[in-house]
Parts: structure tokens; C-alpha cells; sequence
């Protein structure tokens, strides 16, 4: 193992050497996988960048890397090898500052990428998967919001909704951090664009928030609406409503416990964020469980758009999507089906143009050519790297714990309390 140094920002964090720990890895692979790669002097290194908060104020972001072989989909926890934890803002310069060494030693890579392993020269080939928003960070974009904020092309924020515009790709030598296109920093690693893969995971989380966040708006405006027709005197109080109260109960009928509140003040409606098991769930369970849920009329198409992103979402996944040909007509004609439903009933705002995410439009016009030219995406996922993250997290609660329980036996006052707590 390599030693253990501290990144080289102001920031708290870790590192080790990115290319002694590299090298050992890789000798490790190809001595427990002589026959694969006794055909094939080529190495194909999967780099991970997931960040995670902790608690309050703390956001940790861990880069790690693990090796893909052709045709095998590997996502254990124990084929990952973190080369770097940081305690930092999920911002370019942070990034910049503590991963300098291993961007640093990355590009060296990508410049000449051979390594000389046992008297055989293998050539490299570099992935990064991540979320969106570090995708878009390390190679030095705007935020998700900005106006043109696909790193795989030049579509405006506008145009996103679009699905007959044929989009002008961008090439990391378009990406020189001049401000062109939303391009406000030189990438942190020169990777070229067909090697930077997003995740599966948070595509789906991110898309099933928009649909949970439709479903919601449009069962409240709904409930607003019928009860303006029927001129109900009383002060209105939006969770009053049937479609929410429906709605709320079909969740949990999934098997998910959910609420939906209503801010005092703002009168703003707020429910709490889910994980993606839960997701899941309501993908598979929910579009059945509708009617009542929503104004009537919209229920078959609303059924329909849920159904088939959980169609879509399980070919995205798949480790041999035979049906990846079908993919960018199905996700297209998915995309207008969202549409529909706001053209054609005005309760709420959200199937509208300007509520179509960059996920959704990576999903339309980008993720086919991924499974087209790289058979699946499944491999990239970040899934591993997320588990390394639970159990960081889990250690970083014991360590703060414990260094409390320190604090407070010094003090003598609070430990009682404490240990009653826990
Ligand atoms: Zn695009």
C-alpha cells in the first residue's frame, strides 16, 4: 500500500499516490486474470467521483477508481480503490485544489496512456462517472441550471424540451474555460467527452423527483380548483384536498412512508426527499394505485408516462440491453408524452417545456449513444462508490461520537445525558 498523505488544499483530506496504487492494482488484475488479459494488452479504468453530506455542513467527496473488464459488470464495493476523501464545498475550486496530485497524475496518463507491467506494455483508457453536478464541475461548467449546461452538447436551457432539434455536440477542445457555452473553467481532466459517463443512479433519482414533484403540483392545483367551483367559503388550505389525501395514502400503500406539509406561512408544500429504494417501489406500484390521485382525465396518460420511464429506466440498467435500439425513439416519443399532458390540461405547471431537466434531456439525447458504443451502461454506475460513502459515513458518526463522549467526560457534567441518548 502506498502511504497515506494529506491533500494538498486547505481543506481537511486524504490521498495516496494515484500511480503507485494504480500500478499495484493493476498488476493485481492482470495476475488474477492472466487469460483476459494474455488477448488483450488494454486496460480500461473506471473513475468515480461521489460526493456525499455527512451532517450539517459537512459534505465529503470521495475519488476512487476500479478497472472494467469487457463484458463483465462489477459494481462490489471491494473492487473500488479510493485514492481520495475531502471534507470540502462541492465547488471547481475546491476540487481543483485537493484532487491537484491525482488530476495532475491522471493527465500524465492521458497524454502517453501506457504503463509496462512484467516486460508487456498496456495501453490505458480513461472513464469518469459521476453525478451531474461533479461531471459538470470537473470539467469546468456552469451549474445545471445555466443556460447551456449539457456537457455532451450546445443546447440551450430553452430548447431542452425539443426533440426534433438535432444538437451540435461539444468536443473537449471546444471546453478552453473561456465562458463560451456555459464554459467558465479549463477541465480538470482531459478527458475527451465520449469517456465521461453519467450515473444511472441519480438519473433515475432526479427523474422520478420531477414526476413525484407533477404528480403532487397537479393533484393540489386540482383539489384548488374543485373547490373554487364548488365556492367553498372557508379559508382554503391546500392539503385539504382529496387528490392529496389519495395521493398520499397510494404512496404508502407502496410500502413508503410519506407525508405531505404545508408551510404556515409561505403556504408552500413540502415532502421529504426519498431514497432510491424507495423510488423504485413507487415506479413499479404507484402508476396502478392513481385513480383518485389525480383529476381523472389525466390518469391514463399519467399511468402511461410512469410506466414507460420505468421501461426505459430498466433498459438503461440492464447489463445486456437488447433493446438498446429502441432506446432514443422510446425516450423521445417519452419526452412528448410529459408534454402532452400540459398542453392538453392546465391544472398545475409542470408538464410544461420549461420543466424539462438536463437529466431529462441527457436521458433523450445522449444515453442511447452511450449503450451504442459502449454496450451497456450499467458498468459505469456509481452504485460501489455510494456504498463506500454509506460506510464512510457510518465511521465519520462513530469517530464524531466518540470525540464528543471525550468532550463531555472532560466536562464531567454531561455524560449521564449522553449515554442515555445513545
Ligand atoms: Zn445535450
Amino acid at each position: 500500500m502506498p502511504e497515506i498523505t494529506k491533500t494538498p488544499g486547505n481543506n481537511e483530506g486524504v490521498q495516496f499516490d494515484f500511480k503507485t496504487l494504480f500500478i499495484n492494482v493493476a498488476k493485481k488484475e492482470i495476475a488474477d486474470h492472466q487469460e483476459y488479459y494474455n488477448g488483450k494488452r488494454h486496460i480500461k479504468v473506471k473513475l468515480c467521483a461521489d460526493g456525499a453530506k455527512y451532517s450539517r455542513g459537512c459534505n465529503f467527496c470521495l475519488f476512487s477508481f476500479s478497472i472494467l473488464r469487457d463484458g463483465v459488470v462489477n459494481l462490489s464495493s471491494s473492487n473500488i480503490h479510493v485514492i481520495a476523501a475531502i471534507r470540502a464545498k462541492e465547488d471547481y475550486e475546491s476540487l481543483a485544489d485537493e484532487f491537484r496530485d491525482i488530476f495532475a497524475a491522471i493527465n500524465f496518463y492521458l497524454d502517453d496512456p501506457a504503463i509496462t507491467i512484467n516486460g508487456n506494455t498496456y495501453t490505458l483508457e480513461f472513464f469518469l462517472c459521476a453525478d451531474y453536478k461533479l461531471l459538470l464541475l470537473i470539467m469546468g461548467l456552469k451549474a445545471a441550471s445555466a443556460e447551456y449546461s449539457c456537457l455532451w452538447c450546445t443546447v440551450h436551457k430553452d430548447d431542452r424540451y425539443n426533440m426534433t432539434l438535432t444538437h451540435c455536440p461539444r468536443s473537449l477542445s471546444d471546453l478552453k474555460g473561456n465562458g463560451d457555452f456555459s464554459n467558465i473553467h479549463k477541465p480538470l481532466l482531459n478527458l475527451d467527452l465520449d469517456h465521461i459517463i453519467p450515473d444511472e443512479l441519480h438519473l433515475m433519482l432526479r427523474v422520478t423527483d420531477r414526476l413525484i414533484t407533477a404528480l403532487i403540483q397537479t393533484a393540489k392545483s386540482y383539489d384548488q380548483h374543485q373547490h373554487r367551483l364548488e365556492r367553498i367559503r372557508r379559508a382554503y388550505k391546500v392539503l385539504d384536498g382529496e387528490r392529496i389525501k389519495n395521493l398520499i395514502a397510494a404512496i404508502r400503500e407502496c410500502g413508503v412512508y410519506f407525508n405531505i406539509y404545508e408551510d404556515d406561512e409561505s403556504g408552500k408544500v413540502e415532502w421529504p426527499s426519498l431514497l432510491g429504494p424507495d423510488k423504485l417501489k413507487l415506479l413499479k406500484n404507484l402508476p396502478d394505485k392513481l385513480v383518485g390521485c389525480q383529476p381523472p382525465e389525466m390518469v391514463p396518460l399519467t399511468q402511461n408516462l410512469w410506466k414507460d420511464f420505468d421501461l426505459i429506466y430498466s433498459i438503461v440498467t440492464s447489463r445486456m440491453p437488447t433493446r438498446h435500439h429502441q432506446l432514443r425513439e422510446s425516450t423521445k416519443k417519452w419526452i412528448n408524452d410529459y408534454l402532452d399532458l400540459g398542453k392538453e390540461f392546465k391544472y398545475g405547471d409542470f408538464y410544461y417545456p420549461d420543466k424539462v431537466t438536463p437529466y431529462m434531456h441527457l436521458l433523450c439525447a445522449h444515453l442511447s449513444d452511450f449503450i451504442d458504443k459502449y454496450d451497456n451502461v450499467k458498468q459505469f454506475s456509481c452504485q460501489g462508490v455510494e456504498k463506500k460513502n454509506d460506510v464512510a459515513k457510518v465511521l465519520y458518526h462513530r469517530k464524531s461520537d466518540g470525540d464528543k463522549e471525550e468532550e463531555e467526560k472532560g466536562d464531567g457534567k454531561t455524560v449521564g445525558k449522553k449515554k442515555m441518548r445513545r
